[in-house]
């Protein structure tokens, strides 16, 4: 598939993409430089023209998953998927535990009990890093891409309806729209599948937890989803009485992924001075273009996009910096932690024997360096063979 080269201007702001072959022979004519790799991004030494198209760009937040398109009229020019990271609530419970013992030890320090608020508009740390991951992706984006454009995806569902969907109840829901959307919100909730047989891949029913007849309400907490099969099955029984007691517990939980994400769509929204769409009409747009459900292809229909030439997409992911410093030296400059341990991280390029590996990690005392090899077997050298190229950190792109 295509990969489009990304333009830079003399002043280093993003221009037109251009296609492999003409990149090359612009570096060849020592017309441009090489300023980064992935997504290759070449930097014109002489001033030209600007002449730019609109590009816009579709953004599919998630939870786990962000997808990316940009898309002119012709070409799809940027795609891909940034996965977040898993770890942020397990590194603060690990902080909070160093701390409660380093405090531990100040036992004459007086108790202090009015320190304890939290700021205005505070949201926990995990989800907090999925809204500056969101922000800063599209940053990087619009600094590879003269972007005109921005489009996201909100939700699902309807957003009043997701303020509290746990107590919202079918009952005030009117029209067809609203009922699919309580459905897409269970789909989501309950994995997709049969909640009593576990299958997936068949039609699935919105299913009462404790049948109307009696007593039980239209609230979610009341509803889950199975199969034709199941459902007819159940009949009149409650879900307890039907053997599955775990089911009325599990749908009393709201979802957790819908929650967080509702902390921050609107933020993302409002930040990035974007318009906004709902996800029926993705789908509905999708199945128009008979473009299979992932990510990418998602954020290519919300950035509008409808018979463009794709390009390769990339999958991101996200590396600590492992570089945070409080001080500044003595010439006001932050000094870097990360010479004083071991020098080489993992995700950091390397270049030994004349080709270049991506580091998996140091062994022996950070004398020897762990090689990631792409066929193959790892291998381990000496630390002292090999050469920094670029230290892996931040957003790093990589072509699927
Ligand atoms: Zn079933």
């Amino acid at each position: 598939m295509r990969v489009p080269i990304y333009v830079l201007n003399m002043r280093g702001q993003p221009l037109m993409p251009t296609t492999q072959k003409k990149g090359k022979k612009l570096l060849r004519e020592g017309k441009a430089k090489v300023v980064k790799r992935c997504p290759f991004t070449i930097q014109l030494t002489y001033a030209t023209g600007e002449a730019r198209q609109p590009i816009k760009l579709g953004v599919d937040i998630g939870y786990t998953n962000i997808g990316f398109s940009a898309t002119t009229k012709r070409l799809e020019v940027i795609s891909g998927t940034l996965t977040l990271r898993k770890d942020i609530s397990k590194k603060i419970d690990e902080r909070r535990r160093y701390r409660r013992t380093r405090r531990g030890r100040l036992w004459y320090r007086k108790p202090r009990f009015f320190n304890r608020k939290k700021d205005e508009g505070w949201i926990a740390h995990s989800t907090h890093h999925r809204l500056a991951s969101h922000l800063s992706l599209v940053k990087k984006l619009k600094s590879l891409l003269p972007i005109t454009f921005k489009r996201i995806e909100v939700s699902n569902l309807d957003t009043q309806k997701m303020q509290n969907p746990e107590i919202t109840g079918m009952e005030y829901q009117q029209g067809e729209l609203q009922g699919y959307e309580v459905k897409e919100y269970l789909l989501e909730k309950w994995g997709r599948t049969c909640a009593y047989c576990g299958r997936s891949g068949v039609p699935l029913e919105v299913e009462h937890i404790i049948p109307s007849s009696r007593g039980g309400t239209d609230r979610v907490s009341n509803l889950t989803i199975s199969c034709r099969a199941c459902n007819v099955k159940k009949g009149d029984q409650t879900a307890e009485e039907f053997g599955y007691p775990v089911i009325q517990q599990q749908a009393k939980q709201p979802l957790k992924a819908a929650a967080c994400l509702n902390n921050i769509r609107w933020r993302i929204v409002e930040q990035l001075g974007a318009e906004h769409t709902y996800g029926y009409i993705t789908k509905y747009q999708r199945n128009k273009l008979d473009l299979e459900k992932s990510h990418v292809n998602d954020a290519f229909v919300i950035s509008s996009g409808t018979n463009q030439e794709r390009c390769r997409p990339y999958q991101v992911i996200q590396v600590k910096r492992r570089n945070r410093s409080l001080q500044l030296n003595r010439k006001g400059f932050k000094p870097s932690i990360r010479r004083q341990r071991y020098h080489l991280q993992p995700h950091d390029l390397v270049k030994f024997d004349g080709s270049t590996y991506k580091v998996k990690g140091v062994h022996c005392y950070g004398t020897r360096v762990i090689l990631k090899n792409v066929k193959g077997q790892d291998k381990s050298v000496v630390i002292t063979k090999v050469e920094l190229v670029k230290y892996g950190k931040g957003l790093l792109f990589n072509l699927c």
